[in-house]
């Protein structure tokens, strides 16, 4: 094309324009002369279509839904004017209109946004801490706030890439950091996603139901069954109408869960009122025993505390040792008791054959006197007065034999109560001297207190170590939920068996609660302590604890510390029960020391 010095005078132009049709040797066709004329008028490319077109390019270009995907058909729409296709035209357009429907339904009504992005900005994401949620809806605003369309998907990208977890909302974490990334169109994939993590909800829903709930409702066979029925419901639920459909039921489901738990509160609470009630009055029935006093004192100090397992093991070993010396008291008891009738029985009947002979002999002197009155001669009273002595006699030997027998009786009484007293006695000096923990054969609490005393006293003589550990075993409850009370138990045995075989024979091993251990180890450095717990935590994972056939793997988690000289046992294991915490905290299976 020949560069030529624009010209601005209409009549110049057309003047040119003929001489070039004629310079060219083109045919002086309309078409041509418009070409040429433009040519030398440099009119934009733009002007020089139709007015009309112009006027729909403009329109399409201030549809409200500016996607990329509509930029490029205005595009295309103006080639195919330039290139005269305009069949072409009617098929842009439709996409245009159609993209624009498609456009506006991804485009969020804006107050449902903000509500979403208040829920979701409120919720915790370990993955989107709330600082980089500030920066990322900061840049989103300073990015996008030009544009309201374009800053409507972002917002929506941002609340679904926040209500995301775990490792799938990693990779969009970075996409956010990345600004050319935040400049691109939303992917196209953003509402399958949607669905995707709605149905996954859904399923996690359900598994939580079925697995989690229903499991837990042993005891309550019609609501386990009901909980069943629901995991199905959830399961079928296909559509966001048919969970909305849905939603209501489920609530009036939680209704009755939640009434369900407060009747299971209150079942509890009357199980413990009746306890209550049955150690108050044990405590009177046994006034006369200050040691069982004692120890029902104990328990209901026990369960005055808020209700959990644990309080009510600590109170079920309480009650054990209660019943074990009430059973022996009793025995003797009732052997006492019996000696005590065996002599009232014959004390009665002497009572009976004396009260019998009395009146006999009352009977017979009122004859006699009768006798001695009519009596007129004295031969007669001579033999009434013989008579009367015999039986006298007589008399006088029935009543000391009875004397006799009353005082062997008494005498046998005072026995039996001496021995009564004398077996208390021995019972209370023999429950004194428990020392070992019934079921596992390691030391009880007793126990732990004397060799603390022995062991610390020891420790500030020689000035060498002590170090303390304090043991817990780890999910427990678990394993007594799944394999039974009795598999606890075995369990809690084979530790101990474990435990008591690998560290040294001065050491001692002590039952502290119900999973809990405290083994104290004399002459031995923080670092050598925590080598034992570990031994012990390597053996028992060889030797397992063997249940029904199965290996089961037990594991505990351990707080070494050493003793500080002059503290209290209550001080040392309160801080290696700190660590302990901490060996938990951090998951569990491990020993944490702490000095
Ligand atoms: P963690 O790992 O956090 O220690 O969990 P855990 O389940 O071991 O601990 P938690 O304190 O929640 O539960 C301890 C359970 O131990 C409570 C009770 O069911 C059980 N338990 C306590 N004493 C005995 C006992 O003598 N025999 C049996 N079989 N179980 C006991
Ligand atoms: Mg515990
Ligand atoms: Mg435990």
């Amino acid at each position: 094309m020949r560069i030529m010095n624009k010209l601005s005078n209409p009549t110049e132009i057309a003047r040119e324009t003929l001489k070039q049709l004629a310079m060219r040797r083109m045919v002086p066709s309309p078409d041509h002369y418009e070409a040429i004329y433009h040519e030398i008028a440099q009119t934009p490319e733009l002007e020089r279509i139709h007015p009309g077109l112009k006027e729909l390019i403009e329109a399409l270009s201030l549809l409200p839904q500016q996607s990329p995907a509509t930029a490029r058909q205005i595009e295309q729409i103006r080639q195919a004017i330039q290139q005269e296709k305009w069949s072409e035209i009617p098929e842009s357009i439709f996409r245009i209109i159609s993209s624009q429907a498609d456009q506006a339904s991804l485009t969020k009504n804006w107050s449902e946004l903000i509500r979403d992005l208040i829920l979701q900005w409120d919720l915790r994401n370990p993955s989107y801490p709330p600082s980089r949620k500030k920066e990322a809806l900061d840049r989103v605003l300073l990015n996008f706030k030009q544009d309201s369309t374009v800053l409507n998907e972002k917002l929506n990208g941002l609340i679904n890439a926040w209500a995301e977890t775990g490792v799938a909302s990693a990779t969009v974490v970075d996409g956010i950091s990345n600004a050319d990334e935040l400049s691109a169109p939303l992917p196209d994939t953003s509402t399958s996603n949607e669905v995707v993590n709605w149905r996954e909800w859904r399923d996690a829903f359900a598994q939580a139901l079925e697995f989690g709930l229903a499991t837990k409702l042993l005891h309550n066979p019609d609501l386990k069954a009901e909980t069943l029925a629901m995991t199905l419901e959830a399961k079928a639920v296909d559509s966001v109408a048919m969970m909305e459909k849905w939603l209501p039921r489920l609530r009036k489901f939680w209704l009755k869960l939640e009434l369900e738990n407060d009747n299971e509160q209150r079942l509890c609470d009357g199980l413990m009122g009746l306890l209550r009630l049955l150690t108050d009055n044990m405590a009177a029935i046994v006034v006369d025993d200050e040691w069982v006093r004692g120890q029902i004192a104990v328990v209901q100090h026990i369960m005055a505390q808020p209700l959990d397992m644990r309080v009510i093991y600590d109170a079920e070993v309480g009650l054990k040792e209660v019943l074990f010396k009430q059973s022996q008291v009793k025995h003797s008891l009732v052997e006492a008791q019996t000696v005590l009738k065996n002599m009232l029985t014959s004390f009665i009947d002497r009572l009976g054959y004396m009260s019998e002979s009395t009146d006999k002999y009352h009977d017979k002197i009122n004859t006699y006197a009768e006798k001695i009155d009519s009596a007129n001669d004295l031969t007669s009273i001579r033999h009434v007065m013989e008579d009367l002595l015999q039986d006298t006699r007589s008399m006088q030997l029935d009543v000391r034999r009875s004397r006799d027998d009353l005082l062997e009786a008494r005498q046998q009484a005072d026995e039996a109560h001496r021995r009564v007293t004398e077996l208390e006695a021995e019972l209370s000096r023999l429950s004194d001297k428990v020392r070992e923990d019934q079921l596992t054969g390691a030391l009880n609490r007793r126990g732990l207190e004397d060799a603390y005393e022995v062991e610390s006293a020891r420790a500030m003589r020689a000035s060498s170590p002590l170090a303390i550990a304090l043991l817990d075993i780890d999910n427990f409850k678990k394993l007594n939920d799944s394999q039974g009370h009795a598999a606890g138990d075995s369990a809690l045995v084979h530790l101990v068996k474990v435990v008591k075989d690998l560290v040294r024979p001065t050491d001692t091993v002590a039952r502290y609660g119900g999973e809990e251990f405290v083994v104290l180890m004399p002459d031995t450095d923080l670092d050598s302590a925590v080598q034992v717990m570990l031994r012990v935590q390597r053996e028992l994972t060889k030797r397992f604890f063997m249940h029904n056939n199965e290996k089961m793997l037990i594991t505990f988690s351990a707080g070494v510390t050493l003793y500080r000289a002059g503290e209290t046992r209550d001080a040392s294991i309160e801080r290696a029960d700190q660590a302990m915490y901490q060996a938990k905290k951090t998951g569990k299976n491990r020993v944490i020391t702490l000095d």
